[in-house]
């Protein structure tokens, strides 16, 4: 039976409603080599966290994933001690985002080591933490792959493959996704356990419609401005029209504690999916079963594995 691997243990899909694929509680976006990069309390981010995480219980989420990888400041020691706070289930990557956000000891590793890195998080734990990693984050540069974030997508197939673990990569153009497909296919796996993460990010709509087609997910992850609304709810239709119900995520890409502001800054709330973008996209006349679809199953069917 699959489950959905978080910080207070694996779910099932029977205890679980809607979940958000992607969102953040704690990001540093500063690299590896700048002063104070990841340094944060478990208190402080729970004072600043804690309360936008129960106004979205209190909107019906169920669950969130939390797309920190290695890079950008992954703390799942934090991430744990929120949950543990809040009794809300968090799911966190192994992985590391792309270049320039790569640290050393990934360029130095090779394919292999790294590939034994995360599968050991996926069937272990991530650090000492005792929290086991659902999925696997990575990156890819806008203008192409480089041959380090190459090297990660491979160990990544490779370390999915075993315990049919989903890849989501950050990644802003639709011709970089192909070629991670390609990637991916050539490793044995299949692009049916990809997420494109910020699929938004593509103006142009016939490659979403592409990497649909060849099996991938895709996620419209930064919902949230009102003046975007009616360009997601044209694409969300168009995409259920051509029959890709089963391949969509929504998500707002929010949050979160960031150790470079100060007091962490000024979180963002996670509820705007529930509370104003769902009754806009119900109102266009899209089912309730569909919405279900949309925002419990799929993201429970993308990110549940064994
Ligand atoms: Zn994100």
């Amino acid at each position: 039976m699959p489950y959905l691997f978080t910080t207070i243990g694996p779910k099932q899909a029977a205890e679980l409603g809607m979940i958000l694929p992607h969102e953040h509680v704690f990001v540093d976006l500063r690299t590896w080599d700048q002063p104070g990069y990841a340094e944060g309390q478990a208190e402080d981010v729970i004072a600043l966290v804690a309360p936008e995480i129960r106004k979205a219980r209190n909107a019906g989420i169920t669950a969130l994933v939390e797309c920190t990888p290695v890079g950008v400041g992954r703390r799942v020691d934090i991430l744990k001690a929120v949950s543990k706070a809040t009794g809300f289930p968090l799911v966190v990557p192994t992985g590391v985002y792309r270049e320039p956000w790569i640290p050393p000891w990934i360029h130095e590793a090779s394919e292999a080591q790294l590939r034994e890195w995360m599968q050991s998080e996926l069937e272990g734990q991530v650090e000492e933490t005792g929290v086991r990693a659902g999925f696997i984050k990575l990156s890819a540069g806008d203008d192409g792959i480089t041959p380090t974030e190459a090297k990660v997508l491979r160990a990544a197939a490779q370390a999915a493959k075993p315990t049919n673990s989903v890849i989501g990569s950050h990644t802003i153009r639709g011709r970089v996704v192909r070629d991670q497909l390609d990637i991916i296919e050539k490793s044995g796996y299949s692009p049916s356990r990809f997420i494109w993460i910020h699929t938004q990010a593509e103006p142009d709509f016939a490659l979403h419609l592409e990497m649909a087609r060849r099996g991938a997910w895709l996620e419209y992850d930064s919902i949230g401005n009102p003046e975007e609304d009616s360009m997601f709810i044209d694409w969300i239709r168009k995409l259920l029209d051509a029959g890709f119900e089963k391949q969509l995520m929504l998500s707002h890409d929010r949050g979160w504690y960031d150790p470079a502001q100060p007091g962490g800054g000024k979180p963002q709330p996670y509820t705007y999916l529930a509370e104003t973008f769902l009754p806009r996209l119900r109102a266009t006349g899209v089912t309730e079963e569909t919405i279900k679809r949309l925002v419990c199953e799929n993201p429970f069917r993308a990110f549940a594995r064994n």
